[in-house]
């Protein structure tokens, strides 16, 4: 099936639901079984089913295996947030005394993380993306695995990922890849040599900003060396499942950040018309970022899609003339950023992405507040940096809106 088909109909059994269009929410804590011996079966891992949704849930199968044939995957976890899948995703197969080399300019949440990991014994050192030496040279003995974005927010640098992943694989470490900007729509990291691909699907794939959540999946094919990776050794068995396996049968469930069976149903509608959604996110995107770069040449346009971008070449290559949904524009001065935002009356001003409705944010006094300047700099974020997350709107009616906006500034 191409991709808008298989959103709707891979993977379904349609017997399965009673003839629904969508799957039921099992909204249930913890299911019955017909005897004690069955009960024992499931907790064993040595019969299919249910018994308890922190571990799992129908209604949560069916949106990670929807996800998992999103991406092409063999198996995938669904989490409270992406943040939970981001942490699993790492802490799954690091121990004390282990390293991450990641790129710089992360999402800030997951930053901090890796600066709360340094407490317990993981160090990380952040490397400008695409500097493939720097890269190289930041390798230890115990690196154990490389970390990155497929497009950094809001600096909008597009990481060359299969570059990225074919030095990981030199060193023997897998690639995880944070792919929330950029969706299976424009780009399928296990395809490229991602090893692990991260989504919080709170963004693009809900595509509405109704419910928090995450989903990591796992491409099955890295070897994972057990001497590095002790953590795993119990679950060599599953073969290329071994990393699902160790984190659904313990870090995972132990730490507890599942996802709600009613936030798995509200992605499961959402991703419905993630393609339809990108389609015109992506060209809306484009349209005003020409726009703005044509009409106000005062303004700093930054957009993969633009010939100006410095990763224009890479977005093209990767994504196949798609370049996401995000913009930034920088106006001069962080008073004539807030003009901005405060007069554009078509956009929330709230700190997301993803919607179907256009966003406006000032990062370095909002999601950046936090960061040190060294930090601020590689995520490109500047005092009179405004990021707008493009939704579905008529194009015609946004350019309308930022142009008034634009000339108030000018007018001030
Ligand atoms: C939002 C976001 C996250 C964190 O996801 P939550 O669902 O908010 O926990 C991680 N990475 C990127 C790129 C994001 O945009």
């Amino acid at each position: 099936m191409r991709f808008n088909t298989g959103l709707l109909h891979d993977g379904v059994n349609r017997k399965e639901y009673h003839g629904a269009t969508l799957p039921p929410i099992c909204q249930s804590s913890a299911f019955d079984q017909e005897s004690a011996e069955g009960l024992e079966k499931i907790f064993e891992g040595t019969a299919p089913g249910y018994c308890y949704t922190r571990v799992g849930n129908p209604t949560i199968t069916a949106f990670e295996n929807r996800i998992t044939r999103l991406e092409g995957g063999v198996g995938s976890i669904a989490c409270a947030s992406g943040m939970a899948a981001i942490f699993n995703a790492i802490m799954g197969i690091v121990q004390s005394g282990d390293e991450i080399i990641s790129c710089a300019g992360l999402y800030g949440g997951t930053i901090d993380l890796f600066h709360d990991l340094e407490a317990f014994g993981i160090k990380s050192t952040f490397i400008e993306p695409n500097n493939t030496g720097a890269i190289e040279a930041a390798f230890t003995e115990r690196t154990r695995l490389v970390f990155a974005e497929t497009i950094s927010n809001p600096g909008l640098v597009v990481t060359d990922v299969e570059v990225l992943s074919e030095i990981a694989h030199k060193h023997d470490v897998p690639l995880i890849l944070d792919n929330t900007t950029a969706t299976a729509y424009l780009f399928k990291g296990l395809e490229h040599g991602a090893d692990v691909v991260v989504n919080s699907s709170s963004k693009y794939i809900n595509g509405s900003s109704n419910s928090i959540s995450g989903i990591l999946t796992l491409g099955g094919k890295f070897k994972w060396d057990i001497e590095k990776y002790p953590a795993l050794a119990e679950y060599k068995k599953f073969g290329p499942f071994a990393y699902i396996a160790r984190l659904r049968n313990s870090l995972f469930r132990d730490m507890g950040a599942c996802l709600s069976p009613q936030n798995a149903f509200l992605n499961l509608l959402g991703l419905e018309t993630l393609g339809l959604r990108m389609e015109r996110q992506c060209s809306n995107a484009l349209d005003l970022a020409r726009f703005l770069q044509k009409e106000f040449p005062d303004l700093v346009v930054n957009y993969p899609g633009l010939n100006s971008s410095t990763s224009h070449e890479i977005a093209k290559k990767q994504f196949g003339e798609k370049y996401g949904a995000i913009v930034t524009v920088r106006t001069g001065s962080k008073i004539s950023a807030y003009s901005l935002i405060n007069s554009l009356t078509i956009p929330y001003k709230l700190s997301n992405v993803g919607d179907t409705k256009t966003l406006v944010i000032h990062p370095a006094s909002t999601i950046s507040l936090h960061s040190t300047d060294k930090e601020r700099e590689d995520a490109g974020v500047y005092d009179d940096l405004v990021r707008i997350s493009v939704g579905i709107e008529d194009v015609e009616d946004l350019k309308e809106d930022f142009a008034n906006a634009v000339k108030l500034i000018s007018n001030s």
